[in-house]
């Protein structure tokens, strides 16, 4: 290295440094106040900012001790001694302000739409201004480390503290009204910050005590304003409910907890003979309850089944699904259909719901009706400022370099559950709702001691699956080994371990805080998965057992009824369920039944699925199915009728696993089955739909829609 270049490099790497450590700092705050991370993390953060920032800072130096020495008469770069501070300050700026309106705030809109553009070009405007007034800014005889912490601390406290309001607790889906006010806030912020703490040190020239104190004093001011902004629980996800609403008395008003853990299988709950100690604390909690033996969902993916379960009604009529006739893509909830949080809020119930699963829970799809607070955002750590930049790049390499998920963890959904818990009205009965996702795919990074159970090592995983082809076995020209299909088993069986652990914890914080005994409480899973059984991955695309088979145990106030019930039950039942336990007139349109009285056709519905899975195998999975469970004549069988043609029936008495297709030695039972689901379906119009049966979109779903992308 050239002499001339030494005090540039090392210039530049302690200002990296500096604007590290003040970084992780910042970022430290914002996730320890909120989530539960490990240590690991801390430390990979700390490292991360270190050395990106002085590696950064010193690549900074040498290329502005090049411009400087190419361009040395330029006015601001021959003079200016606050070249280097001012730069480095804009480019942490530019790069987080350029990453976050194009990646979080214009998700997968990159920067070819018009508002994208536009606030690219108004966010580089206020980066030049800043550039120009923190350049000019007078020079201390500290030198360039002291101008810089100088230059960024107001700002950067003043960014963080907005960033709380505007961005990091903003639900997930930004409007462009936000997207602007983001952007002209970070600029603002910048500007201001630098005028400010400019105008300041010309006050302070020469006094560095007072310089000291005055810093000091700013720190703690953003700190405290940053938190101020407290966790999300205090009121950003806080919906208020409607003024008009008249308010009446419940008979029976219990407290009613809802946990769905989804994409569980009932073969993964102990308690339901699956392998023994995977659940201890939910196989604790069945022995209070009422174990449900044979529960079946309406469906086999996320919005369908949460619709059912909200609304007591088979797909084809709250039409929350995709490709119901008359139907576009995924349909939302539409607010013609009464959920049961909408039922319980007219009763004066304090309702809440938090929902890890945010790309089907999502407040888009109309799921937030009734709740006057909904959690659907993404973990906290996902909202990292500047982490959020210099991860995403190591990941692109090594995408288990960090142990951080998309998704909530329900260590994390627990602490919102918690303070919810806390800061609600005592003396209101309350509805809270619980999606925990461990089991569904994507929540591949849970802390330890759980990653690493039985024995579970990565390597070892990727060396099995290493020939797994997931195209071939749904070709039928591959067969997942025992030996992968043990593997499918051991990677879940830990995060549903995980998952149970955190149940406990809840059901724990229920008993101490006295709520325990009196609640009735609901433990589910919205729809199962495939790891290679029928040839088929995943959900979404059959209604095999595994996938709507699934796991219902309830405790009434006082355990007033325990043990097992071989009485077939729907999701659809459940809220017909809680609402007679409640005491509360069951609306006409729902379908379910309380569970003593189920004496409805036993049915699951999965429409075409055009996009999903569908890709891996379009013939065979490009069609509409519907089954009935049923008794015909001696027989239990469950049938199920499938648009192309290709029907299927099991004996439900000696197939469970469904390997055998009877229909072939049936065809009678087929026709009155068939003839059966025609008549089922017929006997109902769709909620929301015309006099045609089509759906019609209101004003405010059309505008959902196209918030998603679905019209243009
Ligand atoms: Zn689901």
């Amino acid at each position: 290295m050239k002499k001339g270049n030494t005090k540039p490099v090392l210039t530049g790497a302690s200002l990296g440094l500096s604007g590290g450590l003040i970084l992780f700092f910042s970022e430290l705050l914002a996730i320890y106040a909120h989530t539960e991370i490990d240590v690991r993390t801390y430390v990979f953060f700390l490292l991360l900012f270190l050395v990106t920032g002085t590696l950064g800072g010193a690549l900074l130096g040498i290329f502005l001790n090049f411009l400087r020495n190419k361009f040395s008469s330029t006015k601001i770069v021959a003079e200016n001694a606050n070249f280097f501070p001012a730069s480095f300050l804009a480019s942490i700026y530019f790069l987080y302000g350029f990453y976050y309106i194009n990646q979080i705030l214009t998700p997968g809109m990159g920067m070819v739409q018009p508002v994208s553009l536009a606030a690219n070009l108004l966010f580089a405007i206020f980066i030049l201004v800043m550039f120009l007034v923190a350049s000019g800014y007078p020079s201390s005889s500290k030198g360039a480390v002291r101008t810089f912490v100088e230059s960024s601390l107001l700002p950067l406290g003043l960014l963080v503290a907005l960033n709380v309001r505007l961005f990091i607790w903003q639900p997930p889906q930004t409007q462009t009204r936000e997207l602007f006010f983001g952007v002209l806030g970070f600029g603002l912020a910048g500007v201001l910050g630098i005028l400010i703490s400019r105008t300041a040190a010309k006050l302070l020239a020469n006094r560095p005590a007072f310089s000291l104190i005055f810093n000091g004093v700013l720190t703690l001011f953003a700190l405290y304003a940053f938190s101020l902004s407290g966790p999300p629980s205090a009121s950003s996800f806080q919906i208020h409910p409607p003024a008009n609403l008249t308010m009446m008395h419940p008979p029976n008003p219990k407290n009613v907890i809802w946990i769905v853990m989804d994409t569980a299988r009932r073969d993964q709950i102990s308690a339901y003979g699956g392998e023994p100690d995977r659940t201890p604390k939910i196989d604790a909690f069945a022995e209070g309850a009422l174990v449900m033996n044979r529960a079946i969902s309406s469906a086999p993916w996320t919005i369908p089944s949460h619709a059912s379960m909200f609304t007591g009604m088979f797909p084809s009529k709250h039409g929350a699904d995709r490709n119901v006739p008359g139907g576009k893509f995924t349909n939302p909830l539409v607010s013609e259909n009464l959920t049961i949080a909408e039922i319980l809020q007219s009763y004066g119930y304090d309702t809440a719901c938090m929902a890890a699963n945010v790309a089907g829970l999502s407040r888009n799809f109309g799921f937030d009706q009734g709740f006057n607070y909904y959690f659907d955002a993404r973990p906290i750590a996902y909202y990292l400022l500047f982490g959020r930049v210099l991860v995403s790049l190591p990941q692109k390499f090594k995408a288990n370099l960090l142990r951080l998920n998309e998704i909530s963890l329900s260590s994390e959904i627990n602490g919102i559950v918690f303070d919810w818990l806390k800061q609600r009205n005592p003396d209101v009965p309350f509805f809270l709702f619980i999606n925990y996702m461990e089991p569904h795919d994507g929540v591949e990074y849970i802390p330890e001691p759980f990653y690493s159970m039985s024995g579970f090592k990565k390597s070892e995983y990727d060396r099995v699956m290493e020939n797994l082809d997931q195209t071939k076995v749904v070709h039928f020209q591959q067969e997942v080994t025992p030996e992968q299909q043990e593997m499918f088993v051991k990677l879940l069986a830990r995060r549903v371990y995980f998952l149970d652990y955190h149940i406990g914890k809840l059901l724990n914080k229920l008993r101490e805080m006295e709520l325990f005994d009196e609640a009735l409480i609901i433990i589910t899973s919205d729809h199962g998965d495939l790891n290679g059984e029928h040839h088929s991955f995943g959900h979404n695309t059959d209604l095999y057992n595994e996938l709507i088979w699934v796991p219902l145990m309830v405790r009434y106030p006082g355990a007033s009824k325990v043990g097992f019930s071989d009485q077939a039950v729907q999701n659809i039942d459940i809220m017909p369920e809680i609402l007679n336990c409640l005491g509360i007139e069951i609306p006409q349109e729902v379908q379910g039944q309380p569970f003593e009285e189920v004496n409805h056709d036993i049915i699951a519905e999965l429409f075409e699925q055009k996009k999903a899975q569908a890709l891996l195998n379009p013939e065979r999975y490009y069609r509409d199915l519907r089954a009935i469970y049923t008794k015909v004549n001696d027989d239990t069988l469950k049938y199920i009728w499938c648009s192309n043609g290709h029907d299927e029936m099991f004996d439900m008495l000696t197939d469970q696993n469904e390997l055998n297709n009877i229909v072939p030695l049936k065809p009678e039972v087929v026709k009155h089955l068939e003839k059966r689901l025609d008549d089922w379906l017929k006997s109902f119009k769709p909620i929301g739909s015309d006099e045609s049966g089509k759906m019609k979109f209101t004003k405010e779903v059309e505008e959902r829609l196209r918030s998603l992308g679905y019209l243009k």
